[in-house]
């Protein structure tokens, strides 16, 4: 069966973004791949050096997860620094990824410009460590956002030099799988960009009706079109593609209708927004309160994934080191 591999990073809850980028294909593809969802606990050492209570965390993802409806009967869901083996494939890759390759991505760019005084290695080589935990199960697919399709370049790249450096055909170029065939890219609240829990403008599954209320009603519009069917601004059309995510065709057509003669209330169309954001996260939040607390459960799940996950990467290891040259 082809495989499929993804991961999530424990730095704060799963908002919307992750969910309609990433959670909503791995949903799909459980039902018909050999699927690893993990949780990157290392990778958040790139920008959380002591990340508090990495437990707690990696806990706290994995109740969404669960809540989400990932089952662990289905896929392997399991915990990044439980799969040892990733570590030596990611320093093989290393070996073979090139500082001015590196330096010109533009997740790290940014990040150096965020946090200068920590500009380091982990962060350098995170596309070589998202390479690893992706091809050492030999994936052929990665359900992620859209904003990860620089990182899937450079995964296929070492996948593709690995295979050119020892002459072999061995690590598949995984593709990156996106619902319906397109990628989507959840917007923010406060009127640019994409939703992100760094940036503040986030809605999280976990967040309790008012909170979202308070959140959306709260986002940035203008005063309002004042030539029939103008452009929408970006602030404005983030809001409608919130709408198009969440919300019914008639509700989408109803407001752009509205806004294309002019007659619209952002506050009416907030308000449903709000309305239907509630409705899609309330049965996931309260699905999230009933497994938080079922620490016994959520460990087993973590055990049961990552002995899959170490069976499937041990046997990838043991055979790269073969074509590398080292002794058994
Ligand atoms: P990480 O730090 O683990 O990358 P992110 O929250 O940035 O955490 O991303 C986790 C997953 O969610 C990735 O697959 C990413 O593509 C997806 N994702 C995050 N934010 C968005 C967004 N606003 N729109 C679409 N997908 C997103």
């Amino acid at each position: 069966m082809e495989i499929v591999v993804s991961g999530i990073r424990p730095t704060g809850n799963l908002h919307l973004g992750n969910y309609f980028g990433a959670i909503r294909n791995f949903l799909r593809l459980q039902e018909e791949y050999n699927c690893f969802f993990f949780i990157a606990d290392w990778h958040s050492l790139t920008t959380h050096p002591k990340p508090g209570d990495i437990t707690a965390n990696v806990r706290k993802i994995l109740a969404e997860y669960l809540a989400c409806g990932i089952d662990p009967e289905k896929a392997a869901i399991y915990v990044q620094s439980d799969v040892k083996e990733v570590l030596e494939l990611y320093l093989y890759l290393n070996m073979n990824a090139y500082l001015g390759e590196l330096e010109r991505v533009t997740s790290f760019k940014e990040k150096a410009r965020t946090q200068p005084d920590n500009v380091n290695a982990g962060l350098l080589t995170y596309p070589t460590l998202m390479a690893a935990d992706v091809i050492v199960h030999k994936a052929v697919k990665v359900p992620v956002g859209k904003d990860q399709e620089q990182n899937m370049e450079m995964l296929r790249k070492f996948a593709r030099r690995f295979n050119t450096i020892y002459g072999v055909d061995y690590f598949p170029e995984p593709a990156s799988y996106s619902f319906a065939g397109e990628a989507t890219k959840v917007p923010g609240l406060d009127g640019s960009g994409k939703m992100g829990k760094s940036e503040g403008n986030a809605i999280y599954l976990a967040d309790d009706p008012d909170t979202i209320r308070k959140k959306v009603m709260k986002a940035v519009t203008d005063s309002g079109p004042t030539v029939p069917d103008s452009p929408k601004p970006e602030a404005i059309e983030n809001l409608f593609t919130l709408l198009k995510i969440v919300s019914s065709a008639d509700t989408y057509n109803y407001f752009n209708d509205r806004y294309n003669t002019c007659a619209i209330r952002y506050g009416d169309l907030k308000k449903q927004l709000a309305e239907d954001i509630v409705a899609f996260t309330s049965p996931i939040r309260e699905k999230i309160l009933g497994v938080v607390s079922d620490t016994v459960y959520m460990d087993r799940v973590a055990a049961t994934g990552a002995e899959r996950a170490r069976e499937s990467a041990a046997r990838t290891i043991r055979e790269v080191r073969e074509i590398i040259g080292f002794r058994g």
